[in-house]
């Protein structure tokens, strides 16, 4: 092993975000590809294959044919380390999405060429933002028509609001795709070219030199005009500007085949960041520091339903992980010794011996662990910032199916509601269990888990999508509360309203402006 700063500084961790389609699981294949972390393509999910990736995911996952819980994967290349932290690729958001993203240092955002910017896109988007790490932008399916190449960098802007610096610049697209225009490192690749001249060099003035087909094409001057606007009109590179997030590196090419996918890779590894500082209750936590700390961003239940395990997934913020090594956790100041430690490759679970900062351990966990919990090695406590929550929008009532087993109902909701799962919340006088979440799957998880593991039949009865607004202070008149302004408790007394659309939340606030209504989660 090199030394142990050198391996830190090696480590490029980052996550995948677009809307479901735009090629985020051919882009990852790729990026493995390259490293040589998978035998072929094909293999780093089932949707496709029928092969899963993981040894064994959740029944529903299987019925459903998507992948539920992020997994990581692994690969080198280029003397760097890169971890792959997967978020699902489909419709139904779940809290653990959204805390996946708290664990990378940059994000990489797929868009695809002919729909622009998407509403999962978005959403994933604002929580990146919110952490200010750097976003890089892959503009896909260039081989296909798409939508022309401004109108997509106006979107970025617009939509999203962040500034945009084009790698790289389309020559033609579709049918008559002719390559990209290499700002960055002056050189023109060539689409469906053979090696030797795959590549074409720039001169000063930014054209091919002598005589090249590509040339007479009408495409490629009006690629040059393009660029040329960029040049003037268009924002200046800043490598401080990408640190910082207020401005992506856009690279276009097309995951399916290939194409400009290497290109992608080496850019954004000369850009991207290695580990990161975490913020603690009393500072920050140097990632090059020799004491060990983490903080779980996720735990995941029964990837075998053999074994009942579950997996707490830790991201490694500072020093070393050593197999069998003793260990405080923050939470209730218990120590204790980390020796079940498994690392995600592409298609094997394998054991981890060592790991440093950057890196994410799966740790076998019997109830140990809740999101957010820190752990760290040697003397000096460590606790990290909390995790933030994410606004739920989906609420369901739920309750016992067989009222005679109401003392596993209630551990189970207890135990998922403490780990992180899903949120609960009473209503004012009733007291009945409402639970929230920021995606269906969510729910679907926590029904299968309550039968699975604390053997106790449910039944949801949706009460559909609502705004949540807590109330300062700890009381409220209850006569206030409406089917349209449900008062609830959350798991700590405090009320809100579940108001029904954005024209109640209005209408309320309008007719009771003394009473102060918030979101903790913006
Ligand atoms: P995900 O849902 O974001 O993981 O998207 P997938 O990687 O599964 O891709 C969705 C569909 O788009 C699949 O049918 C892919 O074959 C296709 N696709 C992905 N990348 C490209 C591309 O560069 N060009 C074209 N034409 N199709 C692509």
């Amino acid at each position: 092993m090199a030394g142990f700063e050198d391996e830190v500084l090696s480590r490029r961790t980052f996550a995948i975000i677009s809307h479901p389609d735009a090629g985020k699981t051919t882009l990852t294949e790729k990026l493995l590809l390259f490293g040589g972390a998978i035998r072929a393509a094909g293999t780093v999910k089932g949707k496709k294959t029928g092969k899963f990736a993981t040894s064994d995911w959740m029944e529903i996952e299987k019925q459903r044919g998507i992948s539920v819980t992020s997994s990581v994967m692994q690969f080198e290349y280029a003397g760097k380390r890169i971890n792959i932290l997967d978020t699902p690729g489909h419709q139904d958001f779940s809290e653990d999405t959204y805390r996946t993203l708290m664990a990378v240092d940059s994000a990489v955002m797929i868009i695809d060429a002919a729909k622009g910017i998407e509403a999962q896109t978005i959403k994933l988007f604002k929580v990146c933002r919110m952490r200010g790490i750097p976003i890089f932008t892959f503009i896909n399916k260039l081989d296909r028509q798409g939508r022309p190449p401004l109108e997509l960098l106006a979107e970025l802007e617009e939509i999203l609001g962040i500034e945009s610096y084009p790698m790289n610049w389309p020559i033609g697209m579709g049918k008559e795709f002719l390559g990209i225009y290499d700002r960055y490192h002056r050189r023109i690749e060539q689409f469906r070219v053979e090696e030797g001249d795959r590549f074409l060099a720039l001169n000063e003035a930014g054209e091919v030199e002598g005589d090249a087909p590509i040339k007479e094409n009408a495409l490629y001057g009006q690629a040059l005009e393009e660029i040329m606007l960029l040049d003037e009109a268009g924002n200046e590179f800043s490598e401080k500007r990408i640190a910082n997030g207020t401005l992506t590196p856009v690279f276009f090419g097309s995951a399916l085949t290939n194409f400009g996918v290497q290109t992608f890779l080496e850019t954004y590894l000369q850009f991207a960041p290695p580990p990161q500082g975490r913020k603690t209750d009393e500072g920050v936590v140097d990632p090059l520091s020799e004491q060990f700390s983490g903080f779980v961003f996720k735990i995941q239940a029964n990837m075998n339903p053999a074994h009942r395990d579950r997996i707490a997934f830790i991201r490694i913020c500072s020093g070393k992980f050593e197999r069998g090594m003793s260990v405080t956790l923050a939470r209730t100041g218990k120590q204790m010794k980390l020796s079940q430690s498994t690392q995600f490759l592409a298609d094997d679970r394998s054991t981890v011996e060592e790991a440093v900062s950057g890196d994410i351990l799966g740790l076998y966990d019997t109830g140990t662990y809740q999101i957010g919990d820190t752990i760290f090695s040697g003397k000096q406590p460590v606790q990290f910032e909390k995790l933030p929550q994410f606004t739920p929008e989906l609420f369901v009532k739920v309750s016992a199916k067989n009222v005679m087993k109401q003392k596993s109902f209630h551990k189970g909701i207890n135990q998922l509601v403490q780990e992180g799962a899903i949120q609960l919340y009473r209503t004012w006088h009733t007291e009945d269990y409402i639970l929230g979440a920021v995606g269906q799957l969510q729910f679907e998880v926590f029904e299968h888990r309550m039968k699975n593991e604390y053997n106790s039949d449910v039944v949801m009865e949706s009460i559909g999508s609502k705004i949540p607004r807590w109330v300062e202070g700890d009381t409220v008149d209850e006569s206030l509360s409406s089917s349209r302004s449900l008062l609830v408790k959350d798991r700590f007394g405090k009320p809100l309203f579940l108001f029904e659309n954005d024209f109640a939340l209005r209408w309320f606030t309008d007719k009771h402006p003394d009473i102060k209504l918030y979101n903790p989660m913006n």
